[in-house]
Parts: structure tokens; C-alpha cells; sequence
């Protein structure tokens, strides 16, 4: 449903770029859609968005996003069902979350009705952009940057709120493996870490390429002051099956509170799998894969969906995972995408049709 209160100025792109698209060979988040959504906030207050033809910005050099990281962002899908019916998944907990993450920041929290509004006529604008199947779908990118003119060291006056859509599909990330954080740190207590900052995901990188040249794709991020307890990866909560039993760390200010985490929560309460939400420490998880109780690592984020996880090395010493045919994993991710593509029924009310 359309919001009139809300006005949006629309222009249109002239040409449509969709034919120049090889949706079987999406590179994920390289492609962009034809249009984004952009609102400026100036002299206190958002002012009247528009949905324009998606285009480079003109910033001026000296706009305090480049300096001090003023920046926050948001990531979520839109899935088209066999009826062509466009749904997004639990999206009240994106707006409420950017909010979250701006208000850490010192940036002006965006207004509800607004994004539901712009999101809508942007989704419909691009709906042709949503190919059906299970596992394609539409990567909607919501973000903040401070754009002012002033390089001090403060917040700025000004900000862009936009949203940019990238097409994706689903894809299988090879045998993962991953590092156990010894030496850096993603978050720390009183910090950033609940935030999606921009800030928290440049700082990955460099521990990350480490990573990789040692043979891991990523990094389980340790907790800061001593290194002994797991808390996520870079842009997934993890979960680890120990005998029967999920255990995944409790959200704090360090950590995300993901979308999937707490929905693969629920669903584990509801097909009666046992959970702990506690601090886990490396120590319990090596053991654990000693005695060869543990069954399954896997990480849970919009973009992945969920990501079984093969291997792991913490201080040297290297630990495979078995290969499960009742993994939960598997199970997860099935009942998700049943619900987030319409198949099955919604018990909770997490769908939301655009
Ligand atoms: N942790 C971090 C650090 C993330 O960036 C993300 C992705 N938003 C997640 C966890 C997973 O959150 P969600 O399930 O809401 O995508």
C-alpha cells in the first residue's frame, strides 16, 4: 500500500539496463538496478526524497563521511514468489536497526513512514529486477553519510540517506574455513561493534586478507580483552551444534543483533531444537571437536543466508567438521527461504509484502 501522504518526486531512467544483465552470472553486489532512492537531511530536518535514476554523486572533498567515517548502512532482500508477488523479510527490524546504528553515530535517525514509502515505490519501479527461484533475489542497500563541507572533527549538518539495489543470486561459497581471532579485535565493550558502521567493516579487511593467505575465508571474531570467548563473523552471527544442542553468543554491544540469528532462534524453538544463547569459549568448542561432539559451525546473515562452515584453526591447531546429511544447517536454511519465498506458512507475521 502507497502512503500519499508522503511525496516523492520520481524521474525516471530513460533506458533500462536489465537486457545488458546475465542474471545466471551475478557477481554479488557488482550490478546495481536502474534507480535509487536518495533524501538529504539539512537545517534539522529530512527533507522531500526522490527516486532518480541511479548515478554517481557529486560530494564535495571535504564532506566529513571521507574523514571521519560517518557513515552507517543497512542490508536486506526482496524475493518474488510464483504469483509474482514481491515480499521482504522482517523489514521494520532494518529500519529500527539503522536507527540504532545512526543514533550511535551522532546521525539523525531516518523517519519509518519515509523508508516504507521509498522502499515501496523503489521496489516497484525495479520489479522486474527480482527474478523468481528460490535463492534469487533483489540485495536492497539502505545507507547514511554525513555529507558536509566542514573537516573538523564533529558531526556534520548535513546528511544523504539512499537506498541502491543490487540483483542476486544464490550462491554456494565452497568449503568455508575459518580463523579463530587471536591477535585482533572486531568490537570492543562501549564501542561500535552493534552498530553497522562502515568503519566496523574496513577494519576487517586487513586481518581478513591475512586470513586468507593463511587459507581461511574468515574470521570468528573473538571478544576483545582476552580472546577466549566467540562472537561473530564478519557479516554473519555463528552458531555451533554441539551434540543436539545450538549454541550461539548473546547479542551485546559488540555484536550485530542479525535478523537471522534471531529468526533461526525462533525456529529452533519451534521444531523443538535446544538452545543455549551463552558465551562460548574457544577452549569448549576445541574440546568439543576433540571428543567429536561437534557437529556443525555455521554463520546466519541476510546475504549468506546461512553459511556451513568446514573447518577451523585457532593458535595452530587445525579441526575438520564432518560432513552431516541431517545437518542443521540444511534444515535452517530450508525452512527460512520457505517462508521468505512464500512457499510455507508465516507463523511469526516476518513477510511483508511490497
Ligand atoms: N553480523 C554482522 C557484523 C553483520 O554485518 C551482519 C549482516 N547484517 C550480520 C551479523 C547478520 O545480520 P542479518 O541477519 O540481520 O543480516
Amino acid at each position: 500500500m502507497s502512503d500519499h501522504s508522503i511525496d516523492i518526486k520520481i524521474s525516471k531512467a530513460s533506458k533500462s539496463k536489465i537486457e545488458s544483465v546475465d542474471f545466471n552470472n551475478l557477481d554479488f553486489g557488482k550490478v546495481f538496478t536502474d534507480h535509487m532512492f536518495v533524501c538529504d537531511y539539512k537545517n534539522g530536518a529530512w527533507q522531500t526524497p526522490e527516486i532518480t535514476p541511479y548515478q554517481p554523486l557529486t560530494i564535495a572533498p571535504s564532506a566529513r563521511v571521507f574523514h571521519y567515517g560517518q557513515a552507517v548502512f543497512e542490508g536486506m532482500k526482496a524475493f518474488k514468489d510464483e504469483q509474482d508477488q514481491i515480499w521482504m523479510f522482517r523489514p521494520e527490524d532494518n529500519h529500527d536497526r539503522i536507527n540504532k546504528s545512526s543514533v550511535r553515530m551522532a546521525i539523525p535517525e531516518f523517519p519509518k513512514d519515509v523508508f516504507f514509502e521509498g522502499l515501496t515505490q523503489l521496489l516497484h519501479l525495479e520489479k522486474d529486477w527480482i527474478q523468481k527461484g528460490k535463492g534469487n533475489s533483489l540485495y536492497i542497500r539502505p545507507f547514511v553519510i554525513a555529507t558536509e563541507e566542514a573537516i573538523s572533527a564533529s558531526p556534520a549538518n548535513t546528511y544523504k540517506f539512499m537506498i541502491i539495489c543490487s540483483p542476486a543470486q544464490s550462491y554456494y561459497a565452497g568449503e568455508v574455513r575459518v580463523l579463530f581471532a587471536e591477535e585482533f579485535s572486531r568490537a570492543a565493550d562501549g564501542g561500535v561493534g552493534f552498530a553497522k558502521a562502515a568503519g566496523n567493516y574496513g577494519a576487517q579487511f586487513y586481518p581478513t586478507s591475512l586470513a586468507n593467505k593463511k587459507g581461511y575465508q574468515q574470521i570468528i571474531w573473538t571478544d576483545a580483552s582476552t580472546h577466549e570467548y566467540l562472537e561473530e563473523a564478519g557479516t554473519m552471527n555463528i552458531f555451533f551444534r554441539v551434540g543436539d544442542t545450538l549454541l550461539t553468543t548473546p547479542t551485546s554491544d559488540r555484536i550485530l543483533d542479525g535478523i537471522t540469528r534471531k529468526s533461526l532462534i525462533q525456529l529452533a524453538e519451534d521444531t523443538n531444537i535446544d538452545v543455549e544463547i551463552r558465551q562460548i569459549s574457544v577452549a569448549e568448542i576445541k574440546e568439543a571437536a576433540r571428543k567429536g561432539e561437534l557437529k556443525e559451525i555455521f554463520g546466519a546473515g541476510t546475504a549468506a543466508v546461512i553459511n556451513p562452515i568446514s573447518g577451523f584453526e585457532h593458535a595452530g591447531e587445525k579441526f575438520e567438521l564432518p560432513k552431516l546429511d541431517d545437518s542443521y544447517a540444511t534444515f535452517f536454511k530450508e525452512k527460512l527461504l520457505n517462508i521468505q519465498y512464500n512457499i510455507s506458512e508465516d507463523p511469526h507475521g516476518w513477510r511483508f509484502r511490497v
